[in-house]
C-alpha cells in the first residue's frame, strides 16, 4: 500500500487508484472503463466519514490528501446474510461425532444445556469481534428457538444488536423445526417475539414431510404481522425433497409481500434438469432469495465413513442467478458440530465459494453476493455499495486482481470504518478456554 498509512486514522484524503468490482459500485462514472475482470479504477473521497463521488482514477496525482492503495481492491464491508451466532465456538465442547448432519444435530442438541447467558454471550460476542475485525458490517443470525431456550437466547441477542449498534447491524431469525409449528401457542409466541425483536420468522423444513399446513400457519403469522421469511431448505442430497417447491407455491398462493429467504437449497443439484427448470420457475414467480452456503455444505454433504465425497454440496448458484433471483453467499456454522472450521470473514466465504463453485470464469458480478445483494435482503440500502454519500466502510487490499485476492487470506487488509482504519484483529481462541472446563 503507497501512500501514508496514518492519514486513513487523521484526516479527509482520497483514496487513489482503488479497483473496486463494478457490480458493487452505485451510479459509476460514465468515463470509468472497467478491466478485463470488470473491476473499475476508481479515486474515492473521503470526507466526514462518508463517500463524496467516485471519479475515474487519473495518473500521477500526488497531492498530499491522497491516499493510494496502489491499483489494490477496495470493497464495501461485508454482508453476512446466514450465520448462527449462538452455535459458533462450540467445537472444542461439543464435535461433530461422524462428519454429518445427523451427527451435527445430535451434538448441537446436548450442547445446548450449557447455552447460559454467559456462554451465548461469551461465544456471540467472540464471534462479532471476528467479523468486525474482518470488515463486516451486517450479519443476520438464527437463533434456535426452541421453549424454553427462546427465552435465554433472544435477550442476549437484544443486548448484544445494542452494545454493536453503529458497528455491525444485527438481524436475527427464529430458528425453529417446522414440526414444532404444530403447537400453535408457542408458535404464537415466537411470531410475536419476533415482531418485537424487528427480527425475521423463519423454520427448517424437512424432506418429504407432509406438513404444508404447518408452512402454511408460518406464512399467516408472518403475513399478519409483516415479518420477513427465511427458511433453512433441503439441506440433504435426496432428490425427493421439496421444500423448496413447496415454500415457493405457499408464498404465491398467500401474495406474500414480504421478503422471503431460502438458504441451502442444497438436493436442487440432484434433481433432473427438467424439474429443476419448473423449481426456478416457481421460485422466480415468488421472489425467492437463495442463499448458498458452500462451506458447511462443502463438510456435511455426500459424507461417508471412509469414502471420498462425489459431489460439493452447494446448490444450482449459477442457474439460479441466471434466472434473475438474487443470490447470496454467507458463512452459516463457524467452528461448531455443523462446520469446524471458519471465522466470520466475507472474503474467505467469497475464496471458497468462487473455488468450489467455479463462480470464476468470469467472477464477473459475484462479488455483490456477500455485500450488495444481502444487504438489500436485510433492507440496508447503504451498506454493500460504494455509494456517495454511504457511510465510509471499506476493505482496503493489497491484492490488484482476483488471482491475487483469492490466493491469500489478505489478513494484511485494511478496514475502515466511517474513514478511519479500525486497527482490530481477530480475538485469541484461547479467551474462551473457560467456558469449556469440566469439573
Ligand atoms: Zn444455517
Amino acid at each position: 500500500m503507497t501512500g501514508s498509512v496514518e492519514a486513513l486514522d487523521t484526516a479527509d484524503f482520497v483514496l487513489v487508484d482503488a479497483g473496486v468490482p463494478l457490480c458493487l459500485v452505485d451510479d459509476p462514472p460514465a468515463d470509468a472503463v472497467p478491466d478485463a475482470e470488470g473491476l473499475l479504477r476508481l479515486d474515492i473521497p473521503i470526507a466526514d466519514g462518508r463517500i463524496g463521488a467516485p471519479a475515474a482514477h487519473r495518473h500521477g496525482d500526488r497531492a498530499a490528501d491522497r491516499v493510494g492503495p496502489g491499483g489494490g481492491m477496495v470493497w464495501p464491508g461485508f454482508v453476512d446474510l446466514h450465520t448462527h451466532l449462538d452455535k459458533a465456538f462450540t467445537w472444542p465442547r461439543r464435535a461433530n461425532p461422524d462428519g454429518t448432519l445427523e451427527g451435527a444435530l445430535s451434538a448441537a442438541a446436548l450442547d445446548r444445556a450449557f447455552w447460559t447467558v454467559d456462554d451465548l454471550r461469551a461465544r456471540m460476542e467472540f464471534a462479532l469481534r471476528c467479523a468486525w475485525a474482518h470488515g463486516t458490517v451486517a450479519m443476520r443470525t438464527h437463533l434456535d428457538s426452541r421453549a424454553p431456550q427462546h427465552l435465554v437466547t433472544w435477550p442476549v441477542f437484544r443486548e448484544l444488536r445494542e452494545e454493536w449498534r453503529g458497528r455491525i447491524a444485527l438481524q436475527a431469525v427464529s430458528l425453529l423445526p417446522l414440526e414444532e409449528f404444530v403447537d400453535a401457542a408457542h408458535a404464537t409466541e415466537i411470531a410475536d417475539l419476533v415482531d418485537d425483536c424487528n427480527g425475521v420468522l423463519g423454520a427448517v423444513t424437512r424432506v418429504g414431510a407432509g406438513n404444508d399446513d404447518l408452512l402454511e400457519r408460518v406464512f399467516r403469522l408472518a403475513g399478519e404481522r409483516g415479518l420477513d421469511l427465511d427458511f433453512h431448505v433441503d439441506e440433504t442430497d435426496d432428490p425427493e425433497a421439496r421444500a423448496f417447491d413447496r415454500i415457493a407455491r405457499t408464498a404465491i398462493a398467500h401474495r406474500f409481500e414480504g421478503r422471503i429467504a431460502v438458504g441451502h437449497c442444497c438436493s436442487l443439484a440432484r434433481r433432473p434438469a427438467a424439474e429443476v427448470d419448473r423449481a426456478l420457475d416457481l421460485a422466480a414467480a415468488a421472489g425467492l432469495h437463495v442463499i448458498g452456503l458452500p462451506m458447511c455444505n462443502l463438510y456435511l454433504q455426500d459424507r461417508r465413513a471412509g469414502e471420498t465425497p462425489r459431489w460439493r454440496g452447494v446448490t444450482l448458484l449459477h442457474e439460479i442467478k441466471e434466472r434473475g433471483i438474487p443470490v447470496s453467499l454467507a458463512s452459516d456454522n463457524v467452528r461448531d458440530a455443523f462446520h469446524p472450521y471458519g471465522d466470520f470473514d466475507g472474503l474467505e466465504v467469497f475464496a471458497q465459494a468462487v473455488k468450489i463453485a467455479h463462480l470464476d470464469r468470469p467472477v464477473g458480478d459475484w462479488p455483490a453476493a456477500v455485500a450488495r445483494t444481502p444487504a438489500d435482503v436485510m433492507g440496508f440500502a447503504d451498506a454493500g455499495r460504494v455509494r456517495e454519500g454511504a457511510p465510509a466502510d471499506l476493505v482496503l487490499f493489497q491484492a490488484r486482481s482476483y488471482s491475487e485476492l483469492l490466493s491469500r487470506p489478505q489478513h494484511n487488509r485494511r478496514v475502515l470504518r466511517a474513514g478511519r482504519a479500525i486497527h482490530a484483529e481477530p480475538p485469541n481462541y484461547r479467551e474462551l478456554d473457560r467456558l469449556f472446563e469440566t469439573g
